[in-house]
Protein backbone atom coordinates (compact mmCIF):
# COMPACT_ATOMS: atom_id res chain seq x y z
CA UNK A 1 0.00 0.00 0.00
CA UNK A 2 1.52 3.49 -0.80
CA UNK A 3 1.77 5.79 2.18
CA UNK A 4 -0.15 9.27 1.99
CA UNK A 5 2.40 12.12 1.15
CA UNK A 6 2.72 15.03 3.33
CA UNK A 7 4.72 18.72 1.70
CA UNK A 8 5.73 20.76 4.87
CA UNK A 9 7.04 19.10 8.00
CA UNK A 10 5.22 19.10 11.41
CA UNK A 11 7.10 20.37 14.09
CA UNK A 12 7.10 17.18 17.00
CA UNK A 13 7.64 18.09 20.13
CA UNK A 14 8.56 14.70 22.30
CA UNK A 15 7.88 14.51 26.03
CA UNK A 16 7.92 12.37 29.25
CA UNK A 17 7.52 9.74 31.01
CA UNK A 18 3.93 7.05 30.14
CA UNK A 19 3.56 9.84 27.37
CA UNK A 20 6.83 9.77 25.61
CA UNK A 21 5.94 5.47 25.23
CA UNK A 22 2.66 6.19 24.35
CA UNK A 23 4.29 9.07 21.97
CA UNK A 24 5.82 6.26 19.58
CA UNK A 25 3.13 3.72 19.67
CA UNK A 26 1.04 5.93 18.42
CA UNK A 27 3.61 7.02 15.68
CA UNK A 28 4.73 3.38 14.94
CA UNK A 29 1.04 1.32 15.15
CA UNK A 30 -1.36 4.33 13.72
CA UNK A 31 0.64 6.65 11.71
CA UNK A 32 3.84 5.12 9.60
CA UNK A 33 2.15 2.69 8.28
CA UNK A 34 -0.53 5.15 6.24
CA UNK A 35 1.66 8.33 6.12
CA UNK A 36 5.18 8.78 5.06
CA UNK A 37 5.12 11.35 7.99
CA UNK A 38 7.83 14.53 7.49
CA UNK A 39 8.59 15.80 11.20
CA UNK A 40 10.96 17.91 12.10
CA UNK A 41 12.09 16.50 15.86
CA UNK A 42 12.58 18.55 19.15
CA UNK A 43 12.87 16.48 22.21
CA UNK A 44 11.72 18.00 25.18
CA UNK A 45 12.27 15.31 27.64
CA UNK A 46 13.52 16.47 30.29
CA UNK A 47 16.95 14.65 30.20
CA UNK A 48 17.80 16.97 26.76
CA UNK A 49 16.13 20.08 27.90
CA UNK A 50 18.41 20.07 31.27
CA UNK A 51 21.32 19.16 28.63
CA UNK A 52 20.82 22.32 26.61
CA UNK A 53 19.87 24.40 29.33
CA UNK A 54 16.21 24.56 28.12
CA UNK A 55 17.47 26.19 24.40
CA UNK A 56 15.50 22.58 22.91
CA UNK A 57 11.87 24.29 24.23
CA UNK A 58 12.85 27.76 22.42
CA UNK A 59 13.97 26.31 19.46
CA UNK A 60 10.86 23.89 19.33
CA UNK A 61 8.59 27.08 19.80
CA UNK A 62 10.65 29.60 17.08
CA UNK A 63 10.34 26.73 14.40
CA UNK A 64 6.74 26.66 15.29
CA UNK A 65 6.33 30.19 14.57
CA UNK A 66 7.93 29.33 11.18
CA UNK A 67 6.52 26.54 10.31
CA UNK A 68 3.11 27.03 11.67
CA UNK A 69 2.18 24.14 12.76
CA UNK A 70 3.43 21.55 16.02
CA UNK A 71 2.42 18.42 17.89
CA UNK A 72 3.47 18.31 21.35
CA UNK A 73 4.08 15.72 23.85
CA UNK A 74 2.94 15.79 27.22
CA UNK A 75 6.31 17.01 29.38
CA UNK A 76 7.20 17.11 33.09
CA UNK A 77 7.49 20.38 35.06
CA UNK A 78 10.25 19.87 37.23
CA UNK A 79 9.81 20.66 41.04
CA UNK A 80 12.10 19.95 43.46
CA UNK A 81 11.49 16.47 43.96
CA UNK A 82 12.13 16.06 39.91
CA UNK A 83 15.58 17.95 40.83
CA UNK A 84 17.22 14.94 42.44
CA UNK A 85 14.93 12.52 40.44
CA UNK A 86 16.90 13.39 37.08
CA UNK A 87 19.87 15.10 38.78
CA UNK A 88 18.96 18.77 37.11
CA UNK A 89 21.38 21.57 36.50
CA UNK A 90 17.90 24.14 37.26
CA UNK A 91 14.74 24.19 38.04
CA UNK A 92 13.33 24.87 33.63
CA UNK A 93 10.38 26.52 33.79
CA UNK A 94 7.43 24.72 32.47
CA UNK A 95 7.25 23.98 28.70
CA UNK A 96 4.08 24.85 28.25
CA UNK A 97 4.72 28.49 29.57
CA UNK A 98 7.51 28.97 27.51
CA UNK A 99 5.82 28.22 24.54
CA UNK A 100 2.97 30.08 25.08
CA UNK A 101 5.37 33.03 25.84
CA UNK A 102 6.85 32.92 22.57
CA UNK A 103 3.86 32.14 20.50
CA UNK A 104 1.34 34.03 22.12
CA UNK A 105 -2.23 32.92 22.26
CA UNK A 106 -5.48 31.72 23.41
CA UNK A 107 -5.39 27.43 25.12
CA UNK A 108 -8.94 25.24 23.26
CA UNK A 109 -10.00 22.84 25.07
CA UNK A 110 -12.77 20.12 24.51
CA UNK A 111 -14.07 16.94 25.26
CA UNK A 112 -14.14 13.89 22.77
CA UNK A 113 -17.34 12.35 22.64
CA UNK A 114 -18.09 9.11 22.36
CA UNK A 115 -21.27 6.95 21.99
CA UNK A 116 -21.87 5.26 25.46
CA UNK A 117 -19.96 7.46 27.76
CA UNK A 118 -22.41 9.98 28.42
CA UNK A 119 -21.52 13.71 29.82
CA UNK A 120 -22.99 14.37 33.15
CA UNK A 121 -24.55 16.88 31.56
CA UNK A 122 -27.56 15.10 29.91
CA UNK A 123 -28.66 17.71 27.73
CA UNK A 124 -25.05 18.25 26.11
CA UNK A 125 -25.00 16.96 22.52
CA UNK A 126 -21.98 18.47 20.96
CA UNK A 127 -18.74 18.98 22.57
CA UNK A 128 -18.00 22.96 24.29
CA UNK A 129 -14.87 24.42 23.79
CA UNK A 130 -13.39 26.05 25.94
CA UNK A 131 -11.19 29.18 25.12
CA UNK A 132 -8.95 30.11 27.82
CA UNK A 133 -7.08 33.01 27.83
CA UNK A 134 -3.40 32.15 29.12
CA UNK A 135 -2.39 35.92 30.44
CA UNK A 136 -2.21 38.25 33.20
CA UNK A 137 -5.11 38.55 35.75
CA UNK A 138 -4.64 36.71 38.52
CA UNK A 139 -1.94 34.60 38.03
CA UNK A 140 -0.18 37.90 37.75
CA UNK A 141 -0.79 39.14 40.83
CA UNK A 142 0.50 41.07 43.50
CA UNK A 143 -0.72 40.44 46.80
CA UNK A 144 -0.70 41.77 50.61
CA UNK A 145 -1.09 40.74 54.29
CA UNK A 146 -1.90 43.89 55.65
CA UNK A 147 -1.67 43.76 59.36
CA UNK A 148 -3.27 46.37 61.02
CA UNK A 149 -4.98 49.53 60.42
CA UNK A 150 -3.73 51.44 57.04
CA UNK A 151 -4.58 53.22 53.78
CA UNK A 152 -3.85 51.46 50.67
CA UNK A 153 -3.43 53.47 47.10
CA UNK A 154 -3.48 52.42 43.69
CA UNK A 155 -0.63 55.16 41.70
CA UNK A 156 -0.42 54.72 37.85
CA UNK A 157 2.98 56.78 36.97
CA UNK A 158 3.36 57.54 33.33
CA UNK A 159 6.84 58.01 31.81
CA UNK A 160 6.17 61.57 31.94
CA UNK A 161 5.98 61.78 35.68
CA UNK A 162 2.15 62.27 35.22
CA UNK A 163 0.48 60.46 38.08
CA UNK A 164 -3.19 59.22 39.06
CA UNK A 165 -4.34 57.94 41.90
CA UNK A 166 -7.27 56.35 44.02
CA UNK A 167 -7.75 55.30 47.59
CA UNK A 168 -8.93 51.51 47.45
CA UNK A 169 -9.65 50.99 51.09
CA UNK A 170 -8.59 52.53 54.81
CA UNK A 171 -8.10 49.28 56.76
CA UNK A 172 -9.29 49.51 60.37
CA UNK A 173 -8.00 46.29 61.36
CA UNK A 174 -6.10 43.66 59.14
CA UNK A 175 -6.52 42.45 55.90
CA UNK A 176 -6.10 41.51 52.45
CA UNK A 177 -4.95 43.79 49.20
CA UNK A 178 -4.31 42.47 45.74
CA UNK A 179 -3.23 44.21 42.31
CA UNK A 180 -4.20 42.74 38.87
CA UNK A 181 -3.11 43.66 35.16
CA UNK A 182 -3.61 42.75 31.30
CA UNK A 183 -2.89 44.91 29.03
CA UNK A 184 -4.54 45.74 25.25
CA UNK A 185 -2.21 43.49 23.18
CA UNK A 186 -2.87 40.08 25.31
CA UNK A 187 -6.70 40.92 24.94
CA UNK A 188 -6.84 41.85 21.42
CA UNK A 189 -4.76 38.58 20.99
CA UNK A 190 -7.08 36.50 22.92
CA UNK A 191 -10.28 37.99 20.75
CA UNK A 192 -8.51 37.12 17.22
CA UNK A 193 -7.23 33.60 18.24
CA UNK A 194 -10.99 32.61 19.84
CA UNK A 195 -12.79 34.61 16.42
CA UNK A 196 -10.31 32.49 14.11
CA UNK A 197 -10.52 29.52 15.64
CA UNK A 198 -14.22 29.67 15.96
CA UNK A 199 -14.60 30.82 12.20
CA UNK A 200 -12.28 27.31 11.65
CA UNK A 201 -14.57 25.17 13.28
CA UNK A 202 -17.53 26.80 12.34
CA UNK A 203 -18.61 26.64 15.60
CA UNK A 204 -20.48 30.01 16.99
CA UNK A 205 -18.58 31.99 19.68
CA UNK A 206 -19.75 32.95 23.28
CA UNK A 207 -17.95 35.48 25.30
CA UNK A 208 -18.47 36.25 28.94
CA UNK A 209 -17.21 38.49 31.71
CA UNK A 210 -18.31 40.40 34.74
CA UNK A 211 -18.37 44.06 33.42
CA UNK A 212 -21.55 44.88 35.16
CA UNK A 213 -18.91 44.95 38.39
CA UNK A 214 -15.85 45.41 36.93
CA UNK A 215 -16.76 48.24 34.95
CA UNK A 216 -13.71 49.32 33.67
CA UNK A 217 -11.46 46.39 33.60
CA UNK A 218 -13.82 43.72 32.58
CA UNK A 219 -15.47 46.67 30.49
CA UNK A 220 -11.79 46.38 28.56
CA UNK A 221 -12.42 43.06 27.40
CA UNK A 222 -16.01 43.28 26.12
CA UNK A 223 -14.60 46.54 24.33
CA UNK A 224 -11.90 44.50 22.86
CA UNK A 225 -14.16 41.64 21.73
CA UNK A 226 -16.03 43.99 19.89
CA UNK A 227 -14.23 45.96 17.99
CA UNK A 228 -12.24 42.99 16.82
CA UNK A 229 -15.71 41.54 15.76
CA UNK A 230 -16.95 44.98 14.24
CA UNK A 231 -13.79 45.26 12.19
CA UNK A 232 -12.12 41.72 10.99
CA UNK A 233 -14.86 39.14 11.48
CA UNK A 234 -18.77 40.48 11.39
CA UNK A 235 -18.84 39.77 7.44
CA UNK A 236 -16.80 36.53 7.78
CA UNK A 237 -19.02 35.42 10.33
CA UNK A 238 -21.82 35.46 8.10
CA UNK A 239 -20.31 33.97 5.20
CA UNK A 240 -19.75 31.23 7.50
CA UNK A 241 -23.38 31.36 9.15
CA UNK A 242 -21.94 31.71 12.69
CA UNK A 243 -22.52 34.18 15.42
CA UNK A 244 -20.98 35.85 18.25
CA UNK A 245 -22.76 36.15 21.61
CA UNK A 246 -21.93 38.26 24.66
CA UNK A 247 -23.11 38.16 27.54
CA UNK A 248 -22.77 38.23 31.77
CA UNK A 249 -20.49 35.20 32.97
CA UNK A 250 -23.54 34.15 35.25
CA UNK A 251 -26.02 33.91 32.89
CA UNK A 252 -23.41 32.42 30.51
CA UNK A 253 -23.06 29.86 32.84
CA UNK A 254 -26.95 29.31 33.49
CA UNK A 255 -27.33 29.19 29.62
CA UNK A 256 -24.31 26.67 29.33
CA UNK A 257 -25.97 23.79 31.43
CA UNK A 258 -29.32 24.33 29.72
CA UNK A 259 -27.79 23.82 25.96
CA UNK A 260 -26.71 21.40 23.41
CA UNK A 261 -23.58 22.40 23.30
CA UNK A 262 -22.03 22.83 19.76
CA UNK A 263 -20.09 26.15 20.49
CA UNK A 264 -16.68 27.71 21.55
CA UNK A 265 -17.00 29.35 25.20
CA UNK A 266 -14.16 32.05 25.46
CA UNK A 267 -13.20 33.32 29.11
CA UNK A 268 -10.61 35.22 31.03
CA UNK A 269 -7.83 33.04 32.82
CA UNK A 270 -9.51 32.42 36.14
CA UNK A 271 -12.83 31.52 34.56
CA UNK A 272 -11.32 29.54 31.99
CA UNK A 273 -9.21 27.54 34.55
CA UNK A 274 -12.07 26.86 36.43
CA UNK A 275 -14.66 26.19 33.82
CA UNK A 276 -12.12 24.16 32.06
CA UNK A 277 -11.93 21.66 35.01
CA UNK A 278 -15.58 21.91 35.33
CA UNK A 279 -16.37 20.57 31.47
CA UNK A 280 -13.55 18.12 31.58
CA UNK A 281 -15.38 16.30 34.71
CA UNK A 282 -18.65 16.40 33.23
CA UNK A 283 -17.30 14.99 30.53
CA UNK A 284 -15.77 11.93 32.30
CA UNK A 285 -11.79 11.94 31.45
CA UNK A 286 -8.76 14.24 31.26
CA UNK A 287 -7.61 11.42 29.00
CA UNK A 288 -10.71 12.37 26.36
CA UNK A 289 -9.95 15.97 26.29
CA UNK A 290 -8.10 17.69 23.42
CA UNK A 291 -6.08 20.88 23.87
CA UNK A 292 -4.60 23.45 20.81
CA UNK A 293 -2.74 26.43 21.36
CA UNK A 294 -3.69 29.13 18.44
CA UNK A 295 -1.22 32.39 18.11
CA UNK A 296 -3.24 35.34 16.91
CA UNK A 297 -0.98 35.05 13.83
CA UNK A 298 -2.45 31.52 13.29
CA UNK A 299 0.31 28.67 14.61
CA UNK A 300 -1.18 26.05 16.28
CA UNK A 301 -0.23 23.95 18.49
CA UNK A 302 -1.67 20.33 19.85
CA UNK A 303 -1.37 18.56 22.63
CA UNK A 304 -3.35 16.61 25.05
CA UNK A 305 -4.72 17.94 28.04
CA UNK A 306 -3.47 15.56 30.68
CA UNK A 307 0.42 15.05 31.67
CA UNK A 308 2.57 12.93 31.82
CA UNK A 309 0.49 9.95 33.71
CA UNK A 310 3.90 9.52 36.39
CA UNK A 311 2.12 6.68 37.92
CA UNK A 312 1.14 4.51 35.51
CA UNK A 313 5.05 5.04 34.89
CA UNK A 314 6.53 3.88 37.36
CA UNK A 315 4.39 0.78 36.97
CA UNK A 316 5.75 0.33 33.52
CA UNK A 317 9.37 0.59 34.23
CA UNK A 318 8.32 -2.29 36.84
CA UNK A 319 8.06 -3.96 34.01
CA UNK A 320 3.82 -4.08 34.18
CA UNK A 321 1.48 -3.91 31.51
CA UNK A 322 -0.50 -0.12 31.86
CA UNK A 323 -3.66 0.30 29.89
CA UNK A 324 -3.22 4.01 29.65
CA UNK A 325 -5.80 5.74 27.58
CA UNK A 326 -3.46 7.09 24.10
CA UNK A 327 -6.82 9.05 22.83
CA UNK A 328 -5.84 12.73 23.76
CA UNK A 329 -2.55 12.41 22.31
CA UNK A 330 -3.53 10.73 19.39
CA UNK A 331 -6.18 13.29 18.52
CA UNK A 332 -3.36 16.14 19.19
CA UNK A 333 -1.43 13.65 16.38
CA UNK A 334 -5.03 13.79 14.03
CA UNK A 335 -5.65 17.85 14.88
CA UNK A 336 -1.65 18.87 13.81
CA UNK A 337 -1.91 16.08 10.82
CA UNK A 338 -5.73 18.19 9.76
CA UNK A 339 -4.45 21.79 9.62
CA UNK A 340 -1.25 20.65 8.15
CA UNK A 341 -2.94 19.19 5.37
CA UNK A 342 -5.75 22.10 5.24
CA UNK A 343 -2.74 24.39 5.25
CA UNK A 344 -1.01 22.56 2.46
CA UNK A 345 -4.03 21.64 0.98
CA UNK A 346 -3.41 17.97 0.77
CA UNK A 347 -6.87 16.01 1.09
CA UNK A 348 -6.07 12.70 1.19
CA UNK A 349 -3.81 13.59 4.39
CA UNK A 350 -6.97 15.36 5.72
CA UNK A 351 -9.35 12.45 5.37
CA UNK A 352 -6.79 10.27 7.32
CA UNK A 353 -6.50 12.39 10.28
CA UNK A 354 -10.96 12.42 10.21
CA UNK A 355 -10.76 8.41 9.37
CA UNK A 356 -7.76 8.44 12.51
CA UNK A 357 -10.37 10.11 14.74
CA UNK A 358 -13.36 8.11 13.78
CA UNK A 359 -11.79 4.52 14.02
CA UNK A 360 -10.16 5.48 17.36
CA UNK A 361 -13.85 6.39 18.54
CA UNK A 362 -15.17 3.86 16.90
CA UNK A 363 -13.07 1.37 18.87
CA UNK A 364 -14.35 2.51 22.32
CA UNK A 365 -17.74 2.31 20.82
CA UNK A 366 -17.38 -1.39 20.34
CA UNK A 367 -16.29 -1.97 23.89
CA UNK A 368 -12.61 -1.96 23.80
CA UNK A 369 -11.14 0.53 25.74
CA UNK A 370 -8.52 1.51 28.31
CA UNK A 371 -9.10 1.62 32.23
CA UNK A 372 -10.13 4.49 32.66
CA UNK A 373 -12.65 4.35 30.89
CA UNK A 374 -14.29 0.90 32.29
CA UNK A 375 -16.62 2.76 35.03
CA UNK A 376 -17.95 5.58 32.62
CA UNK A 377 -18.91 3.16 29.55
CA UNK A 378 -21.92 1.72 29.47
CA UNK A 379 -21.34 -1.57 27.43
CA UNK A 380 -22.53 -5.15 27.63
CA UNK A 381 -19.79 -7.09 26.64
CA UNK A 382 -16.19 -4.47 27.57
CA UNK A 383 -13.28 -5.45 27.29
CA UNK A 384 -10.43 -3.57 29.25
CA UNK A 385 -6.98 -4.06 27.31
CA UNK A 386 -3.69 -2.43 27.27
CA UNK A 387 -2.10 0.52 25.29
CA UNK A 388 -0.91 -1.35 22.37
CA UNK A 389 -3.38 -3.45 22.42
CA UNK A 390 -6.19 -0.37 21.85
CA UNK A 391 -3.98 1.06 19.52
CA UNK A 392 -3.52 -2.25 17.34
CA UNK A 393 -7.49 -2.26 16.95
CA UNK A 394 -7.89 1.65 16.05
CA UNK A 395 -5.34 0.37 13.80
CA UNK A 396 -7.48 -2.66 12.67
CA UNK A 397 -9.91 0.00 12.26
CA UNK A 398 -8.07 2.42 9.71
P1 LIG B 1 -1.46 13.48 34.94
O1 LIG B 1 -0.24 13.04 34.26
O2 LIG B 1 -2.49 14.13 34.10
O3 LIG B 1 -2.09 12.21 35.68
C1 LIG B 1 -2.94 12.28 36.79
C2 LIG B 1 -3.78 11.01 36.88
O4 LIG B 1 -4.86 11.11 35.95
C3 LIG B 1 -3.05 9.74 36.51
O5 LIG B 1 -2.33 9.21 37.58
C4 LIG B 1 -4.19 8.86 36.04
O6 LIG B 1 -4.95 8.37 37.12
C5 LIG B 1 -5.08 9.86 35.31
N1 LIG B 1 -4.72 10.02 33.88
C6 LIG B 1 -4.22 11.12 33.28
N2 LIG B 1 -4.04 10.90 31.97
C7 LIG B 1 -4.41 9.62 31.74
C8 LIG B 1 -4.43 8.78 30.58
N3 LIG B 1 -4.03 9.24 29.40
N4 LIG B 1 -4.88 7.51 30.73
C9 LIG B 1 -5.29 7.05 31.91
N5 LIG B 1 -5.29 7.78 33.04
C10 LIG B 1 -4.85 9.05 32.96
O7 LIG B 1 -1.11 14.52 36.10
P2 LIG B 1 0.00 14.49 37.26
O8 LIG B 1 0.24 13.08 37.70
O9 LIG B 1 -0.45 15.50 38.22
O10 LIG B 1 1.32 15.04 36.58
C11 LIG B 1 2.36 14.21 36.07
C12 LIG B 1 3.41 15.07 35.38
O11 LIG B 1 2.83 15.67 34.24
C13 LIG B 1 3.97 16.20 36.23
O12 LIG B 1 5.39 16.15 36.19
C14 LIG B 1 3.46 17.48 35.58
O13 LIG B 1 4.43 18.49 35.61
C15 LIG B 1 3.19 17.04 34.16
N6 LIG B 1 2.10 17.77 33.47
C16 LIG B 1 2.33 18.12 32.18
C17 LIG B 1 1.33 18.73 31.44
C18 LIG B 1 1.62 19.08 30.01
O14 LIG B 1 2.69 18.84 29.51
N7 LIG B 1 0.67 19.63 29.30
C19 LIG B 1 0.08 18.95 32.02
C20 LIG B 1 -0.15 18.56 33.34
C21 LIG B 1 0.87 17.95 34.06
P3 LIG B 1 -4.71 6.92 37.80
O15 LIG B 1 -3.29 6.90 38.30
O16 LIG B 1 -5.73 6.92 38.90
O17 LIG B 1 -4.95 5.88 36.76
MG1 LIG C 1 -7.30 24.17 36.81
Amino acid sequence: MSRIEMKTPLVEMDGDEMTRIIWKEIKDIVILPFVDLKTEYFDLGLPNRDKTEDKVTIDAANRTKELGVAVKCATITPNAQRMTEYNLHSMWKSPNGTIRAILDGTVFRSPILVNGIKPFVSCWEKPITIARHAYGDVYRNTEFLVDGPAKADLVVTYPDGRQEKQTIFEYKGGGVLQGQYNTDASITAFAKSCFQYSLDTKQDLWFATKDTISKIYDRRFKDIFESVYKNEYEAKFADAGITYFYTLIDDAVARVMRSKGGFVWALKNYDGDVMSDMLASACGSLAMMTSVLVSPDGKYEYEAAHGTVTRHYYRYLKGEQTSTNPMATLFAWSGALRKRAQLDGLQDLENFAARLEKSAVSTIESGIITGDLDSLLAHPDKKVVNTSDFLAQVASNL
